[in-house]
């Protein structure tokens, strides 16, 4: 069966186009087959059924994953994800991809993942709140400073990695900053965390425009998604001067050959809780703006946006990962086919888990750097990640994706060759 055949069902599974990613690099590295076991499956899978009593006295019962795909590096490292869509599959791709992200930027962190299939939007505080504490006490001998950090992601936030600090630190008798990241700041969370996924997005956009020979202010930038990640990343490259001509939300999007002001755009949503009707811009749709003509493509939504269905029509010569897994393995040949430069996931966005690890030496520390601090180290390490990538590419003659996924797996393997994992 070729990657081109295979049913989109199998295409769609984000554990599946991570293990063909694998495959691929480990084939391409010859990775010692009993290393190559080790590494294609996680090292641990937690399903907890976390009782809740709703606001209405019924009581629910919601399903927990927390999945640590290696410690080898170090202490595991992940965001956990409330939504409805939640599956173990992709708890288990999401860690292993961690693990490959943190060996990337070379941090001292292995992978970990953790969901609850639940729709937060359809739930009051109150009744996420009892959600996360529960879900973290099932979870207290599996986490820690030293075991597995989590972190927030879709649906999640710096609410919900304080409630989880309170619960973890209830039961050791003290409070313990280090076992969850993304914290609010005053409680030991990190300056420039909030908007480091974003920032670490434009490092790596503004090192590919000089390996290709282009400059910021004739660069078109599509973004889909505004969350988080979407939006920190639109407003510090229309403020670095790129041109942001689409956005894309699921419940509209906007289109602006000229460029569009963002932070008018963000001022806009925060007022009206949506696109519609932004007057400086015309309505397109998501499914358009993906394949629109464009300098830069960022997906900063969520996984399967770019498929065998329409990756052939991608227009963009750069295209930027935000979000985790945005594109399916099957479509990687096609991109390569059109020469589209592609910055992988793992590359991409891993702002996020780097700032993470400065909020987790600060709060081993003590002691909390300036916000020039973190972004200066963040750009370094960013930097200096595109370069290792890239330069690995050129001298293996391989993608970039697949130069980061053998650079990562090199580097776990030498770990966990060094430790004598086999005596
Ligand atoms: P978020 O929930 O803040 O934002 C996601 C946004 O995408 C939301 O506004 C949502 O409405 C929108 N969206 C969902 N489906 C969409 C669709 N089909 N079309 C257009 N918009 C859509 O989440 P986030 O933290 O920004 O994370 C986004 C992605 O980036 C996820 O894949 C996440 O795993 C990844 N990521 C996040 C971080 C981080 O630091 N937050 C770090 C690394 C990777």
């Amino acid at each position: 069966m070729t990657m081109k055949t295979i049913a989109l069902e199998q295409e769609i599974n984000p554990w599946e186009s991570q293990a063909a990613r694998f495959d691929q690099a480990a084939k391409k590295l010859n990775l010692d087959e009993g290393l190559w076991k080790i590494l294609r499956q996680p090292n641990r899978e937690i399903i907890v059924h976390i009782p809740v009593m709703m606001d209405t006295g019924k009581m629910e019962v919601f399903t927990g994953f927390r999945v640590q795909h290696s410690i080898a590096r170090g202490p595991a490292k992940g965001g956990v994800r409330y939504s409805p869509d939640v599956t173990l599959d992709e708890v288990r791709a999401l860690a292993s991809w961690m693990t490959w992200k943190c060996a990337v930027v070379n941090i001292p962190f292995g992978g970990a993942k953790g969901g609850i299939i639940c729709d937060p939007k359809k739930m009051s505080q109150t009744e996420l709140e009892r959600l996360t504490r529960r879900y973290t006490a099932e979870l207290v001998e599996f986490i820690g400073p030293e075991k597995d950090v989590p972190a927030p992601d879709l649906g999640t936030n710096e609410q919900t990695m304080a409630w989880m600090m309170d619960t973890y630190s209830m039961h050791m008798r003290q409070t313990v900053t280090a076992v969850v990241t993304g914290k609010p700041i005053n409680m030991g969370g990190s300056r420039g965390r909030l908007e480091a996924t974003g920032r670490g997005l434009m490092v790596v956009c503004d090192e590919a425009l000089k390996k290709l020979n282009l400059n910021r202010e004739e660069t078109r930038v599509i973004v889909q998604g505004f969350g988080n990640v979407g939006s920190n990343a639109a407003k510090l490259m229309h403020e670095a001067g790129y041109r942001i001509i689409g956005v894309a939300e699921w419940d509209g999007a906007l289109f602006n050959r000229n460029g569009i002001d963002v932070a008018a755009l963000i001022e806009y949503r925060q007022r009206n809780h949506t696109f519609t009707g932004f007057p400086e811009a015309e309505p397109s749709t998501g499914a358009e703006l993906l394949v629109t003509d464009c300098d830069i493509l960022i997906p900063a939504a969520t996984e399967n946006q770019i498929t065998t269905q329409n990756a052939a029509n991608v227009k963009a010569r750069i295209l930027c990962e935000g979000a985790n897994g945005p594109t399916t393995a099957a479509a990687d040949d096609i991109l390569q086919e059109k020469g589209v430069f592609v910055i992988p996931d793992i590359l991409a966005n891993a702002g996020g888990v780097t700032a993470s690890y400065f909020e987790w030496v600060q709060d081993r520390q003590g002691y909390f750097w300036k916000e020039s601090v973190v972004n200066e180290q963040l750009e370094h390490i960013m930097r200096s990640s595109f370069e290792d990538v890239v330069r690995f590419a050129e001298t293996h003659g391989v993608n970039n994706r697949l130069a980061a996924y053998m650079l990562a797996i090199e580097r776990v393997a030498f770990t966990i060759r060094q430790r004598g994992i086999y005596a």
